[in-house]
C-alpha cells in the first residue's frame, strides 16, 4: 500500500449534503473490493478512528473528523439468479442508489421504483433501511456482504439477520463502526403492480394514461421535487428526525389535547406520529438559529439556510427536541448520524 494514497487534511465540503466546510485528518478512497480488503489486511485501520462515508447525505459533522475517512467508489450491478418471474442482483456498495433505481426501472424490474431519487449510495441504503412512499429497502434486500474490520474476514448475512426495522438495522446497532459493507443483493420482480397507496401518488399518477414503472418513477420524482430541498441548492440531510412511534394510550391522550394531531397506524397497534406536525405546532417554522432553520415546505428537514456551522445545526436540532418534548412529552430521535 502506497501511503501517498491516503490524503491528509482533506476537505469534506463536497462529501456532505449539509455542505459543511469540515476536514478529515485522513481520507482514503478505493475503486475495488480487493483494494479495501488489502488496506485492512495491512493494518491501516487498526487502532484508528474511522468513518465509512458514502455521499454524506445522512450525516451531520459538528466539526472536523479527527480520524480516517474511507470512501467507496466501487461500482457494478451483476445478476446472481434469474427465473421467469424474478431476478436477484448484486450491487456494489459505492453505486449511487438512484442510478440503481433508474437501471431497474429501465429494465422493467418491479419493486424499487417508489424509492426513486433518495440520495446516497447502495451500501448505505442497508444501514438505515431507507424508505419512502410506502416502500422500504428491507423488502428487497436478500443479503449483505461486508468485511469485519476486527477479524478481517468477509461475511454474508441474509435479510433476517440484518434485523431491519424502521430506519434501523444491525449495522446501526451490534455491527456499528465494526464493518464495511462491500455489496448488497436485491430481489426484483419481472412483473407486478404499482404500489400507489401512499398519499399523493394517485394524484401524481393521474396525468399519465396507462402508468407503468417509468411513470411511477417520474411521479415520485415530481412529488419529491415539489416537497424536498435539493441539497445542491440548500444544504440538508433529508428528514432530521424519525417519526416517534407510540402506543395507542399515549396517542389517545395526545389526541384529546391536540385533536388535529397527524398520525399513521403501524403494525402491532403502534402509532407513528408525524414529527413534521409536532415541529410545526411548536412554532418553529420560521425560527432561525445561527443560519440553521427548517425547510418551509417540510419542517422535518433542517436546512443550512445561511452558512450555518455543523455545531449551530446540532444546537438547533436540540432546541427542536426540547420544545417538542416540553409540549407533547415525545422524544424525537435523530435519523441523521451526528458526528
Ligand atoms: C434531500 C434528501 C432526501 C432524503 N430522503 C430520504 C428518504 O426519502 N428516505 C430515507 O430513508 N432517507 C432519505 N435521505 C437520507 C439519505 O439519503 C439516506 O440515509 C442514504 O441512504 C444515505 O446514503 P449515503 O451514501 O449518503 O450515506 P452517508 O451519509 O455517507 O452515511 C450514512 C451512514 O452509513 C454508513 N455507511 C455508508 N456507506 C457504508 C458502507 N459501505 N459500509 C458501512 N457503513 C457505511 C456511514 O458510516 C454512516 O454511518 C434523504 C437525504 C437527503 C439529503
Amino acid at each position: 500500500m502506497n501511503s501517498a494514497e491516503i490524503k491528509i487534511n482533506y476537505s469534506l465540503k463536497a462529501h456532505n449534503t449539509f455542505k459543511l466546510d469540515v476536514y478529515a485528518s485522513e481520507f482514503y478512497e478505493y475503486d475495488t473490493e480487493s483494494q479495501i480488503i488489502d488496506f485492512i489486511d495491512k493494518g491501516h485501520l487498526t487502532g484508528k478512528e474511522f468513518l465509512v462515508l458514502g455521499s454524506g447525505s445522512n450525516i451531520l459533522f459538528t466539526g472536523n473528523f479527527e480520524g480516517l475517512v474511507i470512501h467507496p467508489k466501487t461500482y457494478g450491478i451483476s445478476i446472481v439468479n434469474e427465473s421467469k418471474d424474478k431476478i436477484e442482483v448484486c450491487v456494489s456498495a459505492g453505486e449511487i442508489w438512484d442510478d440503481f433505481v433508474q437501471w431497474a426501472v429501465n429494465k422493467n424490474y418491479y419493486g424499487i421504483e417508489n424509492l426513486s431519487m433518495i440520495p446516497g449510495t447502495v451500501g448505505a441504503s442497508a444501514i438505515q433501511n431507507i424508505g419512502a412512499y410506502g416502500s422500504e429497502v428491507s423488502d428487497l434486500i436478500t443479503e449483505v456482504k461486508y468485511i469485519d474490520i476486527t477479524d478481517k474476514k468477509i461475511y454474508t448475512i441474509n435479510n433476517k439477520d440484518c434485523e431491519f426495522s424502521y430506519r434501523n438495522s444491525i449495522f446501526k446497532t451490534k455491527l456499528k463502526n465494526k464493518v464495511i459493507i462491500l455489496s448488497v443483493n436485491f430481489q426484483l420482480q419481472k412483473s407486478g403492480s404499482l404500489n400507489c397507496e401512499y398519499t399523493g401518488i394517485p394524484e401524481a399518477l393521474s396525468c399519465f394514461k396507462n402508468p407503468g414503472l417509468k411513470e411511477m418513477r417520474q411521479s415520485i420524482i415530481n412529488i419529491r421535487n415539489s416537497k424536498l430541498p435539493a441539497p445542491e441548492d440548500i444544504g440538508n440531510a433529508g428528514s432530521f428526525f424519525k417519526n416517534p412511534v407510540t402506543d395507542n394510550d399515549t396517542y389517545q391522550k395526545l389526541k384529546k389535547d391536540f385533536p388535529d394531531i397527524k398520525a399513521f397506524y403501524e403494525n402491532n397497534s403502534k402509532i407513528k406520529i408525524a414529527a413534521a406536525w409536532l415541529i410545526e405546532k411548536c412554532g418553529l417554522k420560521n425560527y432561525e438559529h445561527y443560519g440553521a432553520s427548517v425547510y418551509e415546505k417540510q419542517p422535518l428537514i433542517i436546512i443550512n439556510k445561511n452558512n450555518a456551522t455543523g455545531k449551530a445545526i446540532f444546537e438547533f436540532s436540540e432546541i427542536i427536541r426540547k420544545k417538542v418534548f416540553e409540549k407533547f412529552g415525545l422524544n424525537l430521535e435523530p435519523e441523521v448520524i451526528i458526528l
